[in-house]
C-alpha cells in the first residue's frame, strides 16, 4: 500500500519546495521564463507534462513516407539549388538506394549551411511530412550531416513540451532530466489514498511522472497522445479528485452555515395554486418538493433547477418564494439582463398582485430619487420580494431580512459569482437559501464536475399539450421561399416570427439589422402587420408591441435574440432564424422554445449563409434531430467541449491543466468516491492536494 506523506513529515525535502534555481542551467532568466508558466520547484517540473511525443526511434524508408506524418529519415543528397522564385529558398533532394525522392526545402538559410547540403553528402533528418507541387516535402527539417557509419536511431520516444518564448526543447529535456533525478531520491509526494490506486490499477505517481517524461521504447504513441495511457490517467484522476475535494469542502463549509427555517402555512401558496389555468404536472410537484423540505432546513440550500425552455420553471420559483414570504422573509430574484428581470417582474406580478404580493424591481434605470427610495424599502424590509439583476448585490443594496434567493438563467453565472453570492447574502453567520435555475441543460458529466457543491433538481418532461416542432435548414438563397411561406402561414390566421441575429458584441448593429429587415419584409408582404422588437426600444415601446402579437393584432414580429426568453404565443407557429450558425446551440434551442406552444404543429426555418463550416453542419443537424434540450446539451459538449457549452466565464474559474470532464468522464464517479473519502479518511491530505492542482486561484476552492 502506498504511504501517504504530507509535507510535515516530509518537511524541506519534499520536490515541491526545492527552487527550480537549484537545478542546473537555471538562472535568474530561466527561472523568470519558467514562472511565467507557473513553475517555480522542482515538483512543478515533473507537473508540466508533454504535448505529444516524436517517435525517433526508427528510420522510415523515404518510399513509405506519407503526408502528414513526423518521421526520422536517411538519405543521400542527389542535388540542391537555391530558388529564387517569390520567395528565396534552399531546395535540396533527398534519396534513398531504391530511388524514392523526397525534397527539404528551407527558407532561412546561411551561405555556410547551403555550402554543406552538396551532393553526395549524408544526411539525417525528422520533420513532419508535406504533400508539396510536385513531390513530397519536408520545410525546414531538423538535420545531421552523417560521417560515421554507426548512429543509432533514439533508445526512447521523444517528449515534446509545451514552451514559451527562449526555452528551447533541449532545455526543457534538460530540466526534466535533472527533476527525474531528483524524483528518484525523493518520491514526490502521494496524496491519494493506496487503497483507491489499487483499486482502479492505477500507478503510483512517481511510476507515472517517469513514464509519461520518459516513455519506453515499446510504449503505444497513439495511447500516450490520446491520452489514455494509465500513466496518464492517473494525473488526470488526481486533479479531478483535487477538484471533488475542494467543491465538497466548500459545500461542508457552507452547511455549517445557519439558515431561517422557511416552514411557511401554506397559505400564499395554496391561493397561488387555486388561481393558476392548470396543474402542475408530476416533475413540478417533485421538484417543489424538494425545495420546500430544503428551505424548511436549518442550513442554507444550494440547489439547482434545471429544466429545458418551457418546462415551467417560474412555477416552480414562484412557489418557493411565496413559502419564504408566508414565513416573513425577503425573496430576492435575479436574472442576467435587465431585459429578463423586466420579464420576470411581469410574469410575477400578475400571479402575485391577486395574493398582495407587489414585486419591487430594482434596475440600472432607477436613478437618483427613485433608486434610494427603492434601496430604502429593500432596507427597511417594506419591499419583501426584489427583482433585478446581479447589481441586487452591490454594496449598496442591503437586505432588512433576506430568506431566499432564486438566480435564473445560471449559465451565466460562473462559481465565483455562487460564492460571492453566498458571501453576500450571509449576515452574522446567517445565510440565505439559494435555488438557481437554468434553462441550460448541463451534460451530466459537467454537472458533476462544476456543479458538484450544488443539490441537482430537474424538470424533466414539458406541460401537457405541446406539439413538437419541426425544424429545417434552408439555405439564404431561398429566401423568396421562406418569404413565401410566411404568408402562406399568415393567410391561415398563424403568427410567425423572423429573429435576425449578428454578432453578439454589437446591439446598435443587430437592432439596425432587424430594422433593415422589418422594412424589406413589409415591402416583400403586403396585407401583413409586421411589427419589430429590439434592445434599443424604450420598454414602453417593446412592451407595446409584444402585446400586440399577444393579442393577434401583428401577423409577423420581426426580433433579436431579445425575444430568447419570456414571449409565450401559443398561436405563433412559425419562426425563422437567419444566420443559426452565429449562434450556439444552447440559445437556438431557447428561441426555437418560442414556437410549439400551442396546439398547432410548429416550425421552425434555420435559414443559414452558405458555406457552412463542418462543425457548423453539425450542430444545425443536430437542431433538426431532436427538441430534447438535454440531448441538445450533451451532443453539442461532444462536439465543442465544456467550455463552449458551459460559457467561457463560467469555466473560466476552473480551469484543468490535465483533465478533461468529457473525455475523463468514466473517471467522474470513482473522483468522487475518492474525494469522499479522502474527506472522511484522510483530512490532512486535502489541503496539499488542493494546493497542488488549484494553487492559489483566488476565491475558488477556498474556505
Ligand atoms: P421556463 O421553464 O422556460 O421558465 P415558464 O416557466 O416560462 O418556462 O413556463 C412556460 C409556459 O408554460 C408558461 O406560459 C407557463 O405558465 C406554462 N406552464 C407552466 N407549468 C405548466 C403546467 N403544469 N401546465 C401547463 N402550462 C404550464
Ligand atoms: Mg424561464
Amino acid at each position: 500500500m502506498t504511504q501517504i506523506a504530507t509535507d510535515s513529515t516530509v518537511g524541506v525535502q519534499s520536490l515541491g519546495s526545492i527552487s527550480v534555481e537549484s537545478l542546473k542551467r537555471v538562472g535568474p532568466k530561466v527561472a523568470e521564463r519558467l514562472a511565467r508558466l507557473g513553475i517555480q520547484s522542482v515538483q512543478d517540473v515533473l507537473f508540466h507534462l508533454p504535448v505529444r511525443y516524436q517517435d525517433r526511434t526508427r528510420l522510415i524508408s523515404i518510399a513509405d513516407l506519407r503526408p502528414g506524418v513526423e518521421a526520422l529519415i536517411e538519405g543521400e543528397i542527389l542535388g540542391a539549388e537555391i530558388a529564387m522564385g517569390r520567395r528565396r529558398s534552399l531546395k535540396v533532394w533527398l534519396g534513398d538506394s531504391v530511388g524514392s525522392l523526397v525534397m527539404l526545402r528551407f527558407f532561412h538559410f546561411s551561405t555556410q549551411q547551403a555550402a554543406s547540403l552538396k551532393t553526395g553528402a549524408r544526411l539525417r533528418c525528422y520533420s513532419e511530412v508535406r504533400q508539396g507541387p510536385t513531390e513530397l516535402e519536408m520545410i525546414h527539417p531538423e538535420y545531421r550531416l552523417r560521417e560515421g557509419e554507426d548512429d543509432p536511431a533514439d533508445a526512447r520516444l521523444t517528449p515534446i513540451y509545451p514552451s514559451t518564448e527562449g526555452l528551447q526543447q533541449a532545455a526543457w529535456r534538460g530540466l526534466t532530466e535533472q527533476a527525474l533525478a531528483l524524483m528518484a531520491q525523493l518520491s514526490p509526494l502521494e496524496l491519494l489514498p493506496g487503497e483507491t490506486l489499487a483499486h482502479l490499477g492505477l500507478p503510483s505517481l512517481a511510476e507515472a511522472l517517469r513514464y509519461l517524461h520518459h516513455p519506453p521504447l515499446e510504449a503505444s504513441l497513439e495511447e500516450l497522445l490520446e491520452r489514455r495511457h494509465p500513466a496518464f490517467v492517473r494525473l488526470a484522476f488526481e486533479e479531478l479528485v483535487a477538484h471533488q475535494v475542494s467543491l465538497r469542502r466548500m459545500r461542508l463549509t457552507q452547511r455549517q452555515i445557519a439558515a431561517p427555517l422557511l416552514a411557511g402555512d401554506g397559505r400564499l401558496r395554496g391561493r397561488l395554486r387555486a388561481g393558476l389555468p392548470f396543474a402542475l404536472t408530476a416533475a413540478q410537484e417533485r421538484v417543489v418538493g424538494e425545495i420546500a423540505s430544503d428551505l424548511m432546513q436549518p442550513r442554507p440550500m444550494q440547489r439547482l433547477l434545471q429544466g429545458d425552455v418551457g418546462a415551467g420553471k417560474t412555477v416552480v420559483a414562484a412557489l418557493a418564494a411565496l413559502q419564504a414570504l408566508e414565513a416573513g422573509f425577503q425573496v430576492a430574484l435575479m436574472a442576467p439582463t435587465e431585459l429578463l428581470s423586466e420579464q420576470h417582474l411581469r410574469s410575477l406580478d400578475g400571479w402575485l398582485q391577486p395574493l398582495g404580493v407587489v414585486p419591487l424591481w430594482l434596475a440600472g434605470r432607477h436613478k437618483g430619487r427613485e433608486r434610494s427610495q427603492r434601496l430604502e424599502a429593500i432596507a427597511s424590509g417594506a419591499a419583501r420580494l426584489v427583482v433585478g439583476t446581479h447589481a441586487l448585490f452591490q454594496d449598496e443594496v442591503v437586505f432588512r431580512d433576506l430568506g431566499l434567493v432564486v438566480v435564473d438563467e445560471q449559465h451565466r453565472f460562473g462559481v465565483h459569482q455562487r460564492m460571492k453570492l453566498r458571501e453576500k447574502g450571509e449576515r452574522s453567520g446567517v445565510a440565505p437559501h439559494q435555488l438557481i435555475m437554468t434553462a441550460t441543460p448541463i451534460p451530466r458529466s459537467l454537472a458533476m464536475t462544476f456543479y458538484a457543491d450544488l443539490d441537482l433538481s430537474i424538470i424533466d418532461t414539458l406541460p401537457p399539450g405541446r406539439t413538437p416542432i419541426t425544424t429545417v435548414a434552408v439555405p439564404d438563397t431561398r429566401r423568396d421561399e421562406v418569404i413565401e411561406r410566411v404568408m402562406c402561414a399568415c393567410t391561415q390566421g398563424r403568427q410567425a416570427y423572423w429573429v435576425c441575429t449578428l454578432i453578439e458584441e454589437s446591439e446598435a448593429l443587430e437592432c439596425q439589422a432587424a430594422e433593415d429587415t422589418a422594412r424589406q419584409l413589409t415591402e416583400g408582404l403586403p396585407g401583413l402587420r409586421v411589427g419589430l422588437v429590439h434592445g434599443r426600444l424604450k420598454a414602453s415601446e417593446r412592451d407595446a408591441v409584444m402585446a400586440q402579437f399577444a393579442t393577434g393584432a401583428l401577423d409577423l414580429l420581426v426580433a433579436t435574440t431579445v425575444i430568447e426568453v419570456g414571449v409565450d404565443v401559443p398561436n405563433a407557429s412559425l419562426m425563422i432564424i437567419e444566420n443559426p450558425e452565429r449562434l450556439g446551440l444552447a440559445q437556438l434551442h431557447q428561441l426555437r422554445g418560442r414556437v410549439g406552444r400551442g396546439l398547432i404543429e410548429s416550425h421552425c426555418l434555420l435559414l443559414y449563409h452558405a458555406p457552412l463550416s463542418q462543425i457548423a453542419h453539425e450542430r444545425l443537424g443536430i437542431l433538426r434531430s431532436t427538441t430534447s434540450g438535454f440531448e441538445i446539451a450533451e451532443r453539442d459538449l461532444a462536439i465543442r467541449g465544456a467550455g463552449e457549452v458551459l460559457g467561457t466565464r463560467q469555466t473560466g474559474s476552473i480551469q484543468f491543466k490535465i483533465a478533461d470532464p468529457l473525455r475523463d468522464q468514466h473517471l467522474l464517479t470513482a473522483a468522487q468516491h475518492a474525494a469522499d473519502r479522502i474527506l472522511s479518511v484522510h483530512p490532512d491530505v486535502a489541503e496539499p492536494l488542493i494546493a497542488r492542482w488549484l494553487g492559489a486561484r483566488e476565491g475558488y476552492g477556498q474556505v
